[in-house]
């Protein structure tokens, strides 16, 4: 009978650690740069990266924490808030969406770039025609964004590959998202990620940035999405 007792006040006791790990807080970290500042060089300057990584990106991830801090949206992981980006604060949206779209890009960042793979080549001469048209149609986009914001290869809840932009700190995982899908490219072409280098030649980064796009890290997010 003891010994009965004492399991179920076990099991209790189980279920209420379950319980409180469930409205635990989600951990949001702010991830090692994979590679050094100056990894880039020349197409991407360590200057920029260093100011880009350790001074913009840890604004954005300390700003974010504070948009959050208190509210239920620290219940939720970085997509859960994206979809339901309207009716959360401004900066939540600016602040989130600058922490996590820059997560992307370091990863999508690489000084040995590689090649799509042969699952990810085909999608894109099957929804684009050839690498090339690819290739044109995502520096098109990454040049026509005005202002501030970001060019996206994404993978729409159909299935395909799309080519798309956003302004400022938005993304296409946002309820906002003039086109959503999953992001396999994300590419910064606000001037604080080329200014240095670059100044107003924006085109000169975009060119530059094919050599360094970490094609591995592409492939990889692409076969987990392909239908
Ligand atoms: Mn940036």
């Amino acid at each position: 009978m003891k010994n009965k007792i004492s399991t179920l006040f076990l099991l209790l006791l189980m279920a209420l650690s379950v319980n409180t790990m469930a409205n635990e807080p989600v951990k949001h970290e702010f991830p090692t740069l994979p590679y050094a500042y100056n990894a880039l060089e020349p197409y991407i300057d360590a200057a920029t990266m260093e100011i880009h990584y350790s001074k913009h990106h840890r604004a954005y991830y300390d700003n974010f924490l504070k948009s959050i801090a208190g509210t239920e949206l620290e219940n939720l992981t970085m997509e859960q808030i994206f979809a339901q980006i309207s009716k959360a604060p401004v900066a939540v949206r600016n602040m989130g969406g600058g922490f996590y779209n820059h997560n992307l890009f370091w990863q999508n960042l690489s000084p040995t770039a590689g090649q799509p793979s042969a699952e990810l080549a085909k999608a894109i001469d099957a929804d684009f025609g050839s690498f090339e048209a690819f290739k044109t149609a995502f520096s098109k986009a990454s040049s026509s964004v005005f202002g501030s914001g970001w060019a996206w290869l994404i993978v729409t809840p159909e299935g395909k590959l799309a080519i798309t932009s956003s302004a400022n700190q938005d993304n296409p995982l946002m309820d906002v998202a003039a086109v959503k899908g999953t992001p396999l490219i994300a590419f910064d072409v606000w001037e604080h990620a080329y200014y240095l280098k670059y100044q107003n030649k924006r085109a000169d980064y975009i060119a530059a940035f094919w050599n360094v796009v970490n094609w591995n890290v592409v492939n990889q997010r692409y076969s987990k999405l392909a239908k």
